[in-house]
């Protein structure tokens, strides 16, 4: 089976409609297309420019939905979730009921600021506090055990920059909270195109996903049709080296495996 899950449309920072991906997923032959548009609900009402609005949400859905007969390719309605502690009540009561199939949670912002836009915005403690932040709100992520997906998990090495003490721990305990949660991690391909270049999260803890049953699931972070499926052979490829043989797809919010080919 052939998708791409982790996809943006003009609803949030994405350069094309949702249509435009659909046609190009088409093209490639994708078996399903799932758009993931960021959205979150943050405390103070400041929406990150990315997000999309909340009163264009249910435009969102609708406009997803109504592909909802199509079968090539199918079209899979997910969002990208921004992880706010303090907000996961309202977020359930706005998600209740809407026919999701998949939810990525991620982390992009540690203390109110965004750490994925520009190596000279990131705050000078970045590689010790910052660092080790992101971790543990992996950790309460998955302690939440709403999401379905971690979104690009060792986000943080983006600009290659390496943490200053050891956060071994806040790592384990976040993997083993993701275990426990029964999420699926994302292989994220689209850090292959930054100055960490390679996919999130690291081979290093691929294998200790491995290790411990997580599933996983191959995604582009596509911003851009043409991003569809880009590098997912190199993925896969990998994937089979740390020994790998399916993957995750979603419906509903179920999970599911394909094999991984
Ligand atoms: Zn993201
Ligand atoms: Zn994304």
């Amino acid at each position: 089976m052939k998708y791409s899950y982790h996809v943006h449309s003009t609803f949030s920072d994405g350069k094309v409609s949702i249509a435009k991906i659909i046609e190009h997923a088409k093209i490639l032959g994708l078996d399903e297309v799932g758009i993931s548009d960021h959205f979150h609900i943050s405390v103070d009402d400041i929406l990150i420019p990315c997000d999309m609005e909340l009163n264009e949400f249910d435009n969102y859905i609708n406009e997803i939905v109504s592909y909802e007969k199509q079968t090539n390719p199918k079209v899979k309605l997910g969002l990208e979730i921004e992880f706010v502690f303090e907000t996961m009540d309202q977020l359930k009561k706005i998600l209740f009921q809407k026919p999701l199939d998949y939810i990525i949670g991620s982390v992009h912002m540690i203390n109110n600021k965004i750490i994925d836009s520009s190596i000279d915005s990131l705050p000078s403690n970045f590689c010790t506090d910052i660092v080790k932040e992101y971790w543990i709100k992996i950790r309460q992520m998955a302690e939440c055990k709403f999401f379905d997906i971690v979104g690009h998990m060792d986000l943080t090495k983006k600009f290659n920059l390496k943490p200053k003490i050891d956060i071994s721990k806040e790592i384990d305990a976040a993997l083993n909270a993701i275990k426990e949660a029964d999420m699926t991690v994302e292989v994220n391909t689209s850090g292959f195109y930054y100055p960490c270049k390679e996919q999130f999260p690291s081979t290093h803890l691929l294998k200790k996903c491995k290790k411990l049953g997580i599933p996983i699931i191959v995604t582009a972070d596509a911003h851009l049709p043409e991003h569809l499926t880009r590098d997912f052979d190199k993925a896969f490829k990998l994937l089979k080296e740390i020994g790998y043989s399916k993957l995750a797809y979603f419906t509903k919010r179920k999970r599911f495996f394909t094999p991984l080919e």
